[in-house]
């Protein structure tokens, strides 16, 4: 059987997956280090890559992220919670539509073939985003299991996407960044995985996805053929 054939639906992570979240948190952090004159104890560049590193792509409790970042730099003196709040504010603003992606979505639907999106995060923040940058416009189904108190790896949140998405779990492909709560968690109810490697390398000591790839583009020919 090709591949074209064993794909029936895909179903898509959001932040580094279909919009830079990466390029989005560097804007971020600019200005906060910018910003926030407690931070200039330590050099722009240093204190930026810090952040990027403890930021880990997002994957990360925002409370123990800014307990972190207080701890390092006592100067920084706005309360944990406002920096939450002033993070998700500027975060939802620095985010840009990924217009390749976008077009190649749009002919994923001209095409017939059924597609959503499956994101972890909080929910007015994620469908934030997602108005930002017109992906709620061209999405099939967009699902935020934060609204029901659950979350990727959750096998239930994967089985719902797959049963949104029309097909079976061994033919619907899960694409996603993120090797622990997208592709093991995809893993986990039988479905195939595009790992959005960016630059990294498989080490979750897991099965391999069965693609690796650096943009969704390059999902074109395989499920478009
Ligand atoms: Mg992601």
């Amino acid at each position: 059987m090709s591949d074209a054939a064993r794909y029936k639906a895909v179903i898509f992570d959001m932040d580094d997956t279909l919009i830079s979240r990466q390029r989005a948190y560097r804007v971020y952090v600019e200005e906060f280090y910018d910003r926030n004159i407690g931070l200039h104890s330590t050099d722009r560049p240093e204190a930026i890559a810090l952040m990027i590193a403890w930021d880990g792509r997002g994957d990360n409790d925002k409370i123990e992220y800014f307990g972190r970042l207080k701890r390092r730099w006592p100067g920084l003196d706005m309360p944990i919670h406002e920096l939450i709040e002033h993070f998700f504010g500027r975060m939802a603003a620095a985010v840009e539509p990924d217009l390749e992606a976008n077009r190649f979505l749009g002919e994923l639907s001209e095409a017939g073939v059924p597609w959503g999106i499956l994101t972890n995060g909080e929910s007015k923040f994620q469908r934030g985003k997602m108005a930002t940058v017109g992906l709620d416009a061209i999405a099939p189904f967009a699902l935020v299991p934060s609204e029901t108190g659950d979350q990727k790896p959750s096998p239930a949140v994967f089985e719902e996407a797959v049963r949104q998405a029309g097909h079976d779990a061994s033919g619907t492909l899960f694409v996603g960044d993120n090797p622990r709560t997208d592709i093991r968690g995809a893993q986990g109810i039988g479905m195939p995985t595009a790992w959005v490697k960016a630059g990294r390398e498989w080490t979750d000591g897991t099965p391999l996805p069965d693609h690796q790839i650096d943009h969704v583009t390059e999902l074109r020919a395989l499920l478009l053929g």
